[in-house]
């Protein structure tokens, strides 16, 4: 068969490839300690099953508007300018099939061929897929750990060309879990101002963030910024519902209503029912959020402690997310070698950076329970000393 060719101009996920032979040597009875996921370990909390199930048994279980239930776009306008200072009304938001499928509808409503995408690396591995499945050209500017993985103004300006459309910001970042600065931000946003780019900020770790950080969204700096930002944000992280598929991109309303057209020729609405539980999570308690919060603290200071005492191995420490990301450059293996490694013979699963676009590096998730982040930090250990 032939397939069509913007098939070929992309991978298939890594993170899904590795999580997939975890699982498989979970199910033949091996003890695996994965660090693998990319997701909250938590159970969605109670209230928001709740309020999907009322809606369930009442009858929300028809189709919707295409950009999502009135109500849900209400609360996340509100949510929006109350929390993050963005004068956003419902009809600059439509809802989506996750934070991920917000981004691909983005990227086809904006890009076409010719146009250039700026994707700081290390990226989440999606991005520079979705621009190209868009027929828009990724733009990889690569960063270390010298600048705690984070895009400096200069380097962002030298990448910007007469045919760059937009710049991919993600902070807090995964794989990295590096926060910019609210003074980052603002030089960021003086740089996509001056060269009248956009930017699209993509906001799903905003809430998981450590030691008093504090999370600045680049539309609040200043209102040209702000017509030039588009925020990509979801249910996912925050309040553990990754399977629920449920994401929102906000922005002008003329962006919002093309992006809402492609969604009613393919997806249509977001399941109905599971928008009520979204609902439920935006007017709800916020308490199970800050739990989660202080638990993914407790094992990220663990993790980092026992990480940073391996011979060879070394990472700066995160402000955000739920991920280390550790320089393996010095063990003198390329990532995807590391990783396979240690699968078998420690039966521990981590991320190669190259996936991420850092072949020196792995991602660890730290999304799991204590004792697996001890047993898999010794077994690591035994890794790196007997090669
Ligand atoms: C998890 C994640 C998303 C979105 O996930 P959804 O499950 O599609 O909401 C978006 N961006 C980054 C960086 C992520 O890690």
């Amino acid at each position: 068969m032939k397939l069509a060719a913007r098939v070929g101009q992309v991978s298939p996920s890594l993170t899904l490839a590795i999580s997939a032979k975890a699982k498989a040597m979970k199910a033949e009875g091996l003890d695996v300690c994965s660090f693998s996921a990319g997701e909250p370990d938590f159970d969605t909390p109670a209230h928001i099953k709740t309020a999907a199930k009322k809606a369930l048994d009442e009858g929300k279980t028809k189709y919707g508007p295409a950009a999502g239930e009135p109500k849900l776009r209400e609360a996340i306008a509100r949510k929006l300018r109350e929390e993050n200072g963005l004068n956003y009304q419902a009809e600059n938001v439509i809802v989506t099939n996750g934070g991920k499928h917000s981004l691909f509808g983005l990227m086809l409503a904006l890009l076409e061929a010719g146009d250039e995408a700026i994707v700081p690396a290390p990226y989440w591995l999606s991005y520079p897929e979705m621009v190209k499945l868009a027929h828009g050209t990724p733009v990889i500017v690569p960063t270390d750990a010298s600048t705690g993985y984070k895009i400096t103004p200069d380097e962002l300006r030298a990448a910007i060309t007469p045919q760059t459309k937009l710049f991919v910001l993600n902070s807090p970042s995964n794989p990295t879990g590096m926060v910019y600065t609210p003074e980052e931000i603002k030089a960021l946003a003086a740089v996509i101002v001056e060269h009248d780019i956009l930017v699209v900020s993509d906001e799903i770790y905003e809430k998981i963030i450590y030691d008093g950080t504090t999370h600045l969204s680049i539309g609040a700096v200043g209102p040209k910024i702000f017509d030039r930002t588009i925020i990509s944000n979801g249910f996912a992280k925050a309040f553990s519902m990754t399977g629920w598929r449920l994401g929102y991109l906000a922005g002008p309303v003329e962006l919002i209503k093309a992006v809402t057209t492609i969604q009613s020729h393919s997806t249509s609405n977001v399941c109905t029912f599971a928008q009520y539980g979204a609902i439920a999570a935006l007017e709800g308690s916020q308490d199970c959020v800050e739990e989660m919060r202080q638990a993914f603290a407790l094992r990220r200071q663990v993790m980092f402690e026992r990480l940073n005492a391996i011979p060879g191995l070394s990472c700066p420490k995160p402000d955000g997310a739920f991920y280390l990301f550790v320089d393996i450059s010095k063990i003198g293996l390329k990532s995807l070698e590391f990783c396979n490694a240690l699968l078998e013979s420690q039966q521990v699963a981590t991320v190669p950076g190259i996936a991420f676009g850092d072949d020196n590096c792995i991602r660890l998730s730290y999304a799991t329970d204590m004792a697996s982040i001890e047993k898999g930090m010794d077994r690591l250990e035994q890794f790196t000393l007997k090669g």
